[in-house]
């Protein structure tokens, strides 16, 4: 069933998430689809998350669907239109610039449902988090995931830095390289996989910067925003919350 069919008027992507938000704000979130896709019935029975754990359980359901191989989103071009003249992203991911981590297919998600922000290694920087506070302010997204992953190119250059300064690049890329020797300085004082352990101390302190970003800070306290770190594994494809 097309949800627009049930709504009169109703004529783009975006109108109908806000009037599905509003809906779900009255209570009634449990009783509505989200993506309203006439090609997919299963697409229809998600529900747009407008708290935070709400987010973290739908792209953590997502990311189950893509481990069984049961996805839902073919992203077609139709799906496409629907959001054009709009966006209501659900969640955001700030994840790593590496091209085996796409966000929307690691969590099974389509056009309009995640703002994703991407680096090599998560480095934040101003305009970065700038990025992440339009997330927040401008589009009310509940939910902050950021998005590490094992064998990470731009975590092992800080770790492999740290052993030899000579490696340590130089210019722009030497300044993104840089910006991770504080967590695999801290990853040193850690037995076992030393490259693990770096990724895991700069997510932790990827969150810890954005929980204490001033424009954050209020909706964070008010309980409408949460910010979490996660992992993904590139061999199995499962995301793990830290
Ligand atoms: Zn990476």
């Amino acid at each position: 069933m097309d949800f627009e069919s049930t709504v009169p008027g109703m004529t783009n992507a975006q109108t109908r998430r806000t009037v599905l938000r509003g809906i779900a704000l009255g209570g009634l979130s449990a009783a509505v689809g989200a993506c309203a896709s006439g090609t997919s019935t299963a697409q229809e029975h998600l529900t747009t998350p407008t708290t935070p754990d709400g987010a973290l359980q739908r792209l953590l359901e997502g990311n189950k669907r893509l481990l069984a191989n049961q996805t839902l989103h073919p992203q077609t071009l139709d799906d496409i239109r629907k959001h054009a003249t709009g966006q209501a992203p659900y969640a955001q991911v700030f994840g790593c610039a590496d091209s085996r981590v796409p966000v929307e297919a690691v969590f099974d998600e389509d056009f309009g449902d995640v703002f994703v922000t991407r680096t090599a290694g998560n480095v934040l920087s101003d305009p970065t988090i700038g990025t992440i506070e339009y997330g927040v302010l401008a589009l009310q997204t509940p939910l902050i995931m950021v998005l590490g992953h094992q064998n990470c190119g731009a975590v092992k250059a800080a770790v492999d830095a740290l052993k030899d300064p000579a490696k340590l690049p130089t210019g722009p890329l030497g300044a993104l390289v840089s910006a991770l020797l504080p967590a695999a300085r801290r990853a040193k004082e850690h037995s076992g996989d030393i490259y693990a352990a770096a990724l895991e101390a700069h997510v932790r302190s990827v969150v810890t910067t954005l929980q204490g970003t001033p424009s954050l800070a209020g909706p964070i306290a008010a309980g409408t925003l949460r910010v979490v770190g996660a992992s993904y594994d590139l061999s199995t494809g499962k995301v793990s919350l830290y």
